[in-house]
């Protein structure tokens, strides 16, 4: 069964998800926002190796908290990005837009691609390909525990900003249509920035994009 820590972290109040199998203690952290050494420390106190990062998208509040990971463990995790955000990624995540200079941690090793599947321990994930708010947008979903990591794509009652470089309104619409109105509508969604949802609410609910 997945175990999932939460944690609000940085300038921009980002989500970063620690998710683990506590049986065989492997360990990922999707989108390891900021205070790498807090997400370590979670990790640590229950005895779980990190062995992967997975960035939902390359902007800078997403990943400035790998390096300070990656800095602790030995062997290196495994950062896994979809190519389209890796110029992004190369860029800083888009910071010095905001005025923010980060470390980016280990080059991507892993190329996402739609439909591939992810192991952790006993837990399987299936990465959908989601642009619109940046070119290489990808959510994570967990059939078994039944949520999905959707970072900037959609949030409780909103949507991911697509004015920001390489975003696009009618591809971002298209992606919550296809691969999250698509899903159980019991599904919790777990996103970037906010509380968590539903599939059901936001189809019912979400102002932006109607079901
Ligand atoms: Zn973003
Ligand atoms: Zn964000």
């Amino acid at each position: 069964m997945l175990e999932i820590v939460s944690f609000t972290l940085g300038p921009a109040q980002t989500n970063a998800y620690l998710v683990a199998d506590p049986d065989t203690r492997d360990a990922a952290v999707i989108d390891p926002a900021w205070d790498g050494k807090r997400i370590l420390s979670a990790a640590q106190t229950r005895g779980w190796r990190i062995a992967h990062l997975w960035y939902t998208h390359a902007h800078f509040d997403h990943i400035g908290g790998a390096a300070e990971i990656a800095d602790a463990l030995n062997p290196l995790p495994l950062v896994a990005l979809h190519p389209s955000d890796h110029v992004l990624w190369r860029a800083g995540g888009g910071g010095a837009y905001f005025g923010f200079k980060i470390d980016p941690g280990p080059e991507p090793a892993i190329d996402f691609t739609h439909g591939q599947i992810l192991r952790l321990g006993g837990s399987r994930f299936e990465v959908r390909y989601t642009p619109g708010h940046t070119p290489g947008h990808c959510v994570l979903y967990c059939a078994d525990a039944n949520v999905c990591f959707c970072g900037d794509l959609i949030f409780a009652g909103s949507v991911g900003r697509t004015d920001l470089p390489g975003g696009d309104w009618d591809t971002l619409e298209k992606s919550i249509r296809e691969q999250i109105y698509t899903l159980p509508d019991e599904t919790r969604l777990l996103s970037g920035h906010g509380e968590e949802t539903t599939v059901g609410k936001e189809k019912r609910f979400n102002p932006f994009v109607s079901a």
